[in-house]
């Protein structure tokens, strides 16, 4: 891969404060540590950094019915209570709860997602990564997943507007959903997810035999798994799979959303990748030299989601074999203990439930289905009104006005705005973060 791609990448410096509530396993902090290390490895200083604008309610009715968030916008902890019946309606329940400023939280990572795809369709870059987005469960109308805004959605939608073909991947350890249903009758969009399904796993949709419906028939594509599948067996997978989307559907845009949660040890996940195993999804799809936008998503153990971003953030880049394995000294160096180190290895005494015969009937069964794509609108002019201007998607970050040493510091973490419930110390967090460990085994 060539390292001369311009590679643009989002970061919201206030995204580490918003807190979903004390026990839940989504940590936008994350995120943050994720920030971190890009900065101590000097990855800022090789691309673009760009602060998202926050996205207007107009964009996100795109997508989202007007009641919806109309809602978002107004529920806040104190008035949840007045809102009962929409609570009930939209799911803000158990998995979804409603926490401070939880509409400008959704506002900043939408902003990156979609102002990422206002800049691949005006070739302001070659890559743009928005680690803060992938939140793919989310409905319509409805929260599902810790996700409340579908940014991949909204970004696709931008990116339709300039190509007619979108590939988007998915490979976080849930089905990707929500991006699923939300294309499932369309041609322009195919969707691919490799995911664990069996069991209760969430959310239970993303078996072989869904393909898409009318005209987007064979254009959903559902890679199902078993536990522990590791490096080698997903290549197996993952690699002729791509070749033959690629060959056969021909995008001139590709959405990775890069969920955490498939890597080995994730509190929710059940994989056991490496993160040059998950990488190498992000290098070979790069490989295509195609406009490409990547994106986070699921990933609970947030020492493993904080390098394996920061490692993908290298690959994107060219540069990760300068990378070097003893974490630099960072904000969060703590939450590293007890190796310090950047790359995260794959469970030996893990057992692979994918037998190598099933894999193949599977790898067989999905290039079969592939084999029925053709490239839909091979000449396609885009007329529409781009959702920001590439101005305003350009809203950056520059590098002088936030030199290295201020772009996180330990007096942001404490910046949050807090509810009788919602503290956010960074030692409440840790604290919480080890209190799932106990909760994560009955999830
Ligand atoms: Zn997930």
């Amino acid at each position: 891969m060539s390292s001369k791609r311009k590679v643009s990448y989002y970061y919201d410096p206030e995204i580490g404060n918003y807190y979903y509530g004390h026990g839940h396993p989504m940590k936008p902090h994350r995120v943050r540590m994720a920030h971190g290390l890009i900065v101590r490895y000097g990855l800022h200083e090789r691309m673009q950094v760009l602060k998202p604008v926050p996205l207007s309610e107009e964009i996100m009715q795109s997508f989202h019915t007007r009641e919806y968030i109309e809602f978002l916008k107004n529920v806040t902890p104190e008035n949840q209570d007045r809102y009962s019946k929409e609570v009930r309606n939209f799911s803000f329940v158990n998995d979804c709860p409603v926490f401070e400023r939880i509409f400008e939280y959704c506002q900043s990572y939408t902003g990156g997602s979609v102002g990422g795809a206002v800049r691949l369709n005006h070739g302001l870059s070659d890559i743009v990564i928005n680690w803060a987005g992938g939140l793919h469960h989310a409905k319509k109308s409805e929260a599902s997943g810790f996700c409340y805004i579908n940014d991949i959605v909204l970004a696709i939608l931008e990116l339709l507007k300039y190509h007619h073909r979108v590939l988007y991947i998915d490979i976080d350890v849930h089905h990707g959903d929500g991006v699923e249903e939300a294309f499932l009758t369309s041609d322009r969009c195919l969707t691919i997810s490799f995911h664990k399904h069996g069991g209760d796993f969430f959310p239970g949709t993303g078996d072989l035999d869904e393909v898409g419906v009318g005209n987007g028939k064979y254009f959903s594509v559902n890679v199902p798994l078993e536990d522990g599948i590791d490096d080698d067996s997903y290549e197996d997978l993952f690699k002729p799979i791509m070749t033959r989307v690629m060959e056969q559907y021909q995008p001139s845009a590709i959405v990775l959303q890069s969920g955490a949660d498939s890597i080995a040890g994730d509190k929710l996940g059940v994989f056991n990748l490496s993160n040059r195993g998950h990488a190498a999804c992000h290098k070979f799809m790069a490989s295509f030299g195609v406009p490409m936008l990547v994106l986070g998503g699921g990933g609970y153990k947030i020492k493993n989601v904080a390098r394996l971003w920061a490692y993908e953030t290298g690959c994107l880049l060219g540069c990760e074999d300068q990378m070097q394995e003893d974490l630099p000294p960072n904000e969060f160096y703590e939450y590293f203990a007890p190796d310090y180190s950047l790359h995260i290895n794959s469970i030996p005494s893990m057992e692979n439930k994918n037998k190598r015969e099933n894999l193949d009937k599977l790898r067989t069964a999905v290039l079969q289905n592939l084999s029925y794509i053709k490239p839909v609108g091979a000449s396609f002019q885009g007329k529409a009104t781009d959702a920001l201007t590439a101005q305003a998607a350009s809203g950056t970050i520059s590098r002088q006005k936030h030199p290295r040493s201020r772009l996180v510091t330990p007096a942001d973490y404490h910046l949050v705005s807090r509810g009788p419930e919602a503290s956010s110390t960074r030692e409440e967090q840790e604290c919480d973060d080890h209190d799932f460990d106990e909760d994560a085994s009955s999830q």
